[in-house]
């Protein structure tokens, strides 16, 4: 019989197993007794219960000079999916990805709407075709992560959606009335940290992202754990204000860094002053290759407002690592280096600047890692990442 503690340490040993075979990715049997000081006995047991679940598959490796070849065991991808969902102005996209966040396919809806009202019933009626279309597998969908563009409560409640007017909703409750998958509410800034920290910077326990397209987003993970502040509303550097009586913002103030160092600025600036309705990176990109003189010069000022912010955002949190998401950063040459150039400071300390390798796509992984994350209940994820698998995106209307 097993009492009520062997029952409970049983659970505990199950999830420490889980950590460590999540974290190495591929461990054997020897290896997980040694890293969890569990006895050989305990973990052969606890493995074939997860073999037999079906949540993780033995490989035997190939490569092994001499002895045994040894049975390594490792998460079973196939097993199950996660589905991350990014709720933007005007388009919800849909990613799907396997157990061990590889995208399997995206999707996207057009919306002309903002209505609360009307976007409720659609998200029902998409999660519940996708919760059809994969209940083949040991697990079917493990979870649902939606990524919001404004402010959301520590307890999941979405407090501020600043361009579709919302305040104050619980989707999270609305949609478990009729959905019986578990369903998590995040930031997209924090999102997209998360697909950072879990797919390129596993060694740091201290990362910030900044993404500069809309507005300025700007996502922190500090020891595996998002940082919110007191309600769940830190991060909004956007409105942190550079230029003193500078351009008029939309929350009130002027001179809000967002209004100097987005990519929206730039485009509206170039669309408005050269009379192109839908301008594109691609001419963006043209126009840098010709040596345009006013878009290399919009460019610089990008980079200069940007670096005032980063000075302020690395003399404030001493990030470990700092990524940039923007797609004219990745288009104009040199950029890193000349935003370093401008990050001089004997006081300010970082220790990795980079470019985003996911791009815009990093906030729906980071919202299907996250997913994964509360369905394995494990502390941090590392997984890798694979950049072939998102080609197959389509519209669903
Ligand atoms: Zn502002």
């Amino acid at each position: 019989m097993i009492t009520g503690d062997a029952a409970y340490i049983k659970k505990i040993n199950r999830s420490l197993i889980i950590r460590e075979i999540v974290k190495e990715g591929m461990i054997s049997r020897a290896d997980l007794s040694k890293v969890t000081a569990l006895t050989r006995a305990t973990i052969s047991a606890q493995v074939a219960d997860l073999l037999e679940e079906g949540l993780i598959i033995e490989t035997q490796l190939e490569h092994n000079s001499v002895g045994r070849k040894p049975i390594m065991l490792s998460l079973d991808g196939q097993a199950g999916y996660a589905l991350g969902i990014d709720l933007d102005y005007g388009q919800i996209s849909f990613t799907l990805s396997n157990l061990v966040g590889q995208p399997i396919s995206s999707n996207f809806i057009k919306i002309n709407t903002t209505e609360y009202s009307e976007i409720l019933p659609l998200l029902v009626d998409q999660i519940k075709q996708y919760e059809a279309l994969h209940s083949d597998s040991r697990y079917g969908i493990v979870g649902i992560v939606i990524a919001i563009h404004g402010l959301v409560a520590k307890d999941e409640i979405i407090h501020y959606v600043p361009r579709l007017h919302w305040n104050d909703l619980d989707l999270k409750g609305d949609l478990e009335r009729q959905i019986s998958i578990p369903i998590y509410i995040e930031n997209n800034a924090n999102l997209s940290s998360f697909a950072e920290r879990v797919f390129f910077h596993h060694e740091t326990e201290n990362l910030l992202s900044a993404s500069l397209y809309s507005g300025i987003g700007l996502g922190m993970m500090m020891k595996n754990e998002f940082f919110r502040g007191h309600d769940g509303f830190a991060g909004e550097a956007g409105h942190m204000i550079i230029v003193p009586d500078g351009r008029p913002c939309n929350c009130g103030n002027k001179g809000c860094w967002e209004k100097y160092s987005s990519e929206s600025r730039i485009f509206e600036f170039l669309s408005e002053k050269r009379n192109i309705k839908n301008l594109t990176y691609d001419q963006i990109q043209k126009w840098l290759d010709e040596g345009d003189q006013e878009v290399h010069e919009m460019m610089e000022q990008f980079i200069y407002y940007l670096a005032i912010g980063l000075n302020n955002m690395i003399n404030m949190y001493n990030p470990e690592v700092l990524v940039l998401d923007s797609e004219l950063l990745r288009m104009y040459p040199d950029s890193l280096t000349k935003i370093k150039e401008k990050l001089n400071s004997s006081i300010s300390h970082y220790r990795e600047l980079t470019l985003s390798h996911i791009g815009k796509k990093s906030c729906v992984l980071g919202a299907c890692a996250l997913a994964i994350k509360h369905f394995l209940d494990v502390p941090m994820l590392n997984l890798s990442y694979d950049q072939q698998t998102t080609q197959n995106e389509s519209a669903l209307i």
